[in-house]
Order: C-alpha cells, then sequence, then structure tokens
C-alpha cells in the first residue's frame, strides 16, 4: 500500500473506512478497526472499504415531462398520464391551484386531446 502524504487516504476521515475481514464461511464481517488489526495479525483475509462522502444533488428525476396530462374519470378522481390518481374535494386541479403533477413534477395539462402516443 502506498501511503502518501498528499493521498486520498489522508483526506478521509475514519468515519468513512469500513474494515472487515472473511470468516471460515466467506463471509465478510463489518468489524472494528482494533478487530480489524486483530484478525489481520491472526492470519484472517481482511480488507478496507472506503466511502466516499458524497455531495448529493437533490433527488431530481433525470426526465421531468413537459406536461401531464389529466383527465377525471365517472367518479371525479383525475388520473394523469404518467399514471397518477388524485382527488380533489371539488371540480379539478386548475379550480384548486394545482399546477404540477405531485407524481411525476409535470406541468398538468387537463382535458383536451393531447396524446403522447403515435
Ligand atoms: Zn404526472
Amino acid at each position: 500500500m502506498t501511503t502518501n502524504s498528499m493521498g486520498l487516504e489522508q483526506t478521509l476521515s475514519d468515519e468513512h473506512v469500513i474494515r472487515e475481514y472473511r470468516t471460515s464461511s466467506s463471509v465478510w464481517i463489518q468489524c472494528s478497526k482494533q478487530a480489524y488489526d486483530r484478525r489481520k495479525a491472526e492470519g484472517f483475509e481482511v480488507r478496507e472499504l472506503y466511502e466516499q462522502p458524497q455531495i448529493q444533488p437533490q433527488n431530481i428525476p433525470e426526465i421531468i415531462p413537459v406536461t401531464c396530462n389529466w383527465s377525471p374519470d365517472d367518479n371525479g378522481v383525475w388520473g394523469g398520464t404518467c399514471g397518477i390518481t388524485w382527488q380533489f374535494f371539488d371540480d379539478g386541479p386548475a379550480e384548486n391551484g394545482a399546477k404540477f403533477c405531485p407524481g411525476c413534477g409535470g406541468l398538468i395539462a387537463v382535458g383536451e386531446s393531447v396524446t403522447n402516443e403515435p
């Protein structure tokens, strides 16, 4: 193992290191640093895994449909083209100020015969 002073190992704090040893039944068991060192000394197969701390972007779906076409069924339950069903107390999305589909994030388009299918 190389340990260079500017390397990754220096920048990762210990909490991002996962230490495991392999049992006789080939199962990797996560263990503490102390146990890791002990197992290693005992001749167990050991490994260190690095958990990269990541700056996660917000959970934004890759594809946000531009519009989701909503129409009510006979019971007044609305359905969108993404498959969502939604019920309002009265009237529809426009009357209730609903602009975006909670299912797909698309702009709600009511009624009209707009189809995405060929
Ligand atoms: Zn939708």
